[in-house]
């Protein structure tokens, strides 16, 4: 099913323009012909059922359907703080955790990041928005600019996991411990390098639980992907 996010869309007689750079993916891209039956989702929790009337690189214009409210999102809100990885790994983490459902995603600079800044935050951005609409996401997560570690935690105590590779609690006894089930849980994952062990220690003083992942040591990037499927999983939508 062709799917595409066009934020605030409204539609006039039951007709929707899509113009600009969306018409081009649509058109280009999306292959999209006359018509194809076509779901707009705005980013706000509503979907249009519609059909394409005319196809075009510059302008498509679509015949609604078919307005209705619609929400693929899990319960629980997960925000996920990713130490900054080198080369495409923080493509996939975006991808793959945007997938599995993150509300949220905060790269933050590590004792250990191999990496202490970026200008790949527009195309993380971009990822998590292609990854929203290939997954039938309702909305699409928001990527923050980077900060460091410690920002992480001014202000309020934060509810959620501190995956450490030394080794923690288990995942399923730091779960347990959330009852009620909370509606918004940090996943903390580390570096190629791993954690420092005094990062570790402000993450536990501000409420975080450290979480094993079990013996084995993971990538970074499979360690968030498993730690939000199994949080999907104990929490959220996924069980
Ligand atoms: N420097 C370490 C590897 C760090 S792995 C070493 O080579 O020994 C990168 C991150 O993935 C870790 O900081 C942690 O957040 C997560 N991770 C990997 N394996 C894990 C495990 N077994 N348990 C919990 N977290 C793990």
């Amino acid at each position: 099913m062709l799917r595409i996010y066009l934020p605030n869309t409204h539609s006039v007689n039951n007709q929707i323009s899509i113009t600009a750079d969306k018409a081009r993916y649509l058109a280009s891209v999306l292959r999209c012909q006359e018509g194809d039956a076509l779901v707009i989702f705005d980013g706000a929790g509503n979907c249009f059922k519609t059909t394409i009337s005319k196809a075009g690189k510059k302008e498509v214009l679509v015949d609604v359907l078919e307005k209705f409210p619609c929400n693929s999102e899990s319960p629980v809100n997960i925000t996920l703080v990713q130490s900054l990885l080198k080369g495409e790994k923080m493509d996939l983490v975006i991808q793959k955790t945007t997938e599995l459902g993150v509300r949220e995603i905060v790269p933050v600079v590590t004792e250990r990041s191999q990496l202490r800044e970026t200008k790949k935050v527009i195309r993380w951005q971009k990822i998590a928005e292609e990854a929203s609409r290939q997954s039938g996401r309702t909305v699409i997560p928001v990527v923050h600019a980077p900060v460091s570690f410690q920002d992480i935690f001014t202000g309020n105590d934060l509810k959620g996991f501190i995956f450490y590779e030394e080794g923690g609690e288990r995942f399923s006894d730091a779960v347990s411990s959330f009852i009620p089930h909370p509606l918004s849980l940090f996943i903390v994952i580390g570096p190629e390098g791993g954690f420092a062990k005094e990062e570790v220690e402000l993450a536990k003083e501000k409420g975080l639980v450290a979480v094993s992942l079990g013996k084995r040591i993971l990538r970074a990037e499979t360690a968030a992907i498993a730690a939000v499927t199994l949080a999907q999983y104990a929490l959220g939508d996924m069980g």
